[in-house]
């Protein structure tokens, strides 16, 4: 590969040819901490070894990224570890359509660091780590077969890095896809409850939505949920739930926009249907944003909080399930804090559907304190505590919410596991001292 042909605008299509070519099906990329540097598997990938030691924002010290072409799929899979101090790195896998291989690697990047601060931040002995799966135009991704070969090949990649990395449902991904991944390794949670899993994590990650909205209205003295307003984005698998919540808690009024005139349906269905004002949106259209309400809740998908939609809003708090909320978090974080927005960071609000995962694997008691906590008052690091705490903390430094967040979650993600120490980092330096690379 020529200095002068850069991997970023290549397809991860076009990415697989390149490997094939080379007679070459994984490669990786690893964190040297002894020589301070990025290692990878092959000469050829040194142009993105070199992108990622220049990277001050995305890239952080990521101790391993593997990537593998599937082997009955021929689908390009990737899994990545930020950090396993506090644990074996965990984190969901999207199945996904990326235009480049640069897209591809910064989501897995991005969203593998967002888990180890939801993580550490959530109290979990995990650490942090994400899969992706490159969605291929030349392949119906909705046909089970296509999804059956996908899915199992993502499970052995899973079972031949031993453990560094344990994966999850992620967007794209479904429980049943799940079935799959399990069916090739033991290093999956979020599995079907048919087979001892906790299956759809959406209703509790709705719930600890609920925990932190609560947090941030007691945070602005603006009482309880009880009469309130609250304009949810996208009435999903979580924005549904939580819709319904609030009004089981005494929300005067939700409006709410899909683009799925199909989820209208389900909520014009419900027993409640008077309280809730449902439009269907264009997939552009952020209107719903700058309604006139108490709480403004992102639940459809991630960059809605940006310089177009910050300064329409009108709502004091904006908390909502959606992962990476803010386009550009050093920029729109103030952006928020200027207009003077109380904005939840998301990896704290959503964090209950990866508790519900990573507890599983632990067993099952009724009235589980490991779970019922997050939902609490009185743990320190309930949703609704550390809410409040990250809130107050911003507004003593002035810092953006989400700076105080990930400074509290960076904090916590030194502290090794108590138990197992840092044994991600033992097992990839075992992955790379026995050629991982070369293996099938
Ligand atoms: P989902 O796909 O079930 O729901 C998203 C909804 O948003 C869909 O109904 C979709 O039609 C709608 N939508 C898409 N674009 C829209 C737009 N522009 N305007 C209005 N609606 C739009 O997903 P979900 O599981 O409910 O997750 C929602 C968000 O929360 C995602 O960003 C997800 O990554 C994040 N999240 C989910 C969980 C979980 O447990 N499900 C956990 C953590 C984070």
């Amino acid at each position: 590969m020529s200095s002068a042909s850069p991997f970023v605008d290549m397809t991860p299509d076009d990415f697989i040819s390149l490997l094939r070519k080379e007679e070459v099906s994984r490669v990786y990329w690893v964190w040297d901490q002894r020589a301070r540097k990025v290692r990878c598997s092959h000469p050829f990938l040194q142009e993105f070894a070199t992108r990622f030691e220049s990277d001050a924002v995305d890239y952080q010290k990521h101790e391993g990224i593997f990537l593998e072409i599937g082997e009955q799929s021929g689908a390009l899979l990737g899994a990545f570890v930020h950090n396993s101090v506090r644990g074996q790195a965990a984190g969901g896998v999207r199945y996904w359509p990326y235009s480049t291989l640069n897209d591809f690697l910064y989501d897995g990047i991005r969203l593998a660091k967002g888990m180890t601060h939801k993580n550490a931040l959530a109290g979990l002995w995990w650490g942090g780590g994400k899969g992706v799966i490159a969605r291929s135009k030349n392949v119906d991704y909705r046909d089970p077969g296509v999804r059956g070969r996908v899915y199992a090949d993502f499970g052995k990649l899973m079972t031949s890095l031993r453990g560094c990395y344990v994966t999850a449902e992620d967007a794209g991904t479904n429980t049943g896809d799940m079935l799959h991944v399990h069916g090739a390794t033991r290093f999956a949670t979020c599995i079907p409850e048919s087979i001892g899993g906790s299956g759809n994590p959406s209703l509790p990650t709705a719930r600890g939505v609920l925990s932190a909205i609560e947090g941030a209205l007691a945070h602005r003295g603006m009482g309880t949920v009880n009469g309130k307003t609250i304009a949810i984005q996208g009435i999903g698998n979580v924005g549904a739930p939580l819709a319904q919540m609030l009004v089981d808690k005494g929300a005067q009024r939700i409006i709410a926009s899909d683009t799925d005139p199909h989820r209208k349906d389900a909520i014009d269905a419900s027993a409640d249907s008077s309280k809730f004002d449902v439009r269907i949106v264009e997939p552009d259209d952020m209107r719903i944003l700058s309604e006139q309400a108490d709480v403004v809740s992102p639940c459809a998908h991630g960059a809605t909080l940006n310089a177009r939609t910050i300064p329409t809003l009108r709502a004091p708090i904006v908390c909502g399930a959606a992962n990476n909320q803010l386009e550009v978090p050093a920029a729109d974080g103030p952006r928020l804090s200027e207009r003077g927005i109380t904005y939840v960071p998301d990896f704290l609000a959503n964090r209950m559907g990866i508790v519900n995962c990573a507890n599983e694997q632990y067993g099952y008691v009724p009235n589980d304190d490991a779970f019922d906590r997050h939902l609490g008052r009185d743990w320190e690091n309930s949703i609704f505590a550390l809410t409040r705490e990250i809130l107050a903390n911003a507004e003593r430094t002035g810092n953006a919410t989400d700076v105080e967040a990930v400074a509290l979650a960076e904090q916590f993600a030194k502290t090794a596991h108590p138990m197992w120490g840092h044994r991600g980092q033992a097992i990839i330096d075992g992955l790379v001292a026995e050629r991982w690379a070369l293996g099938d």
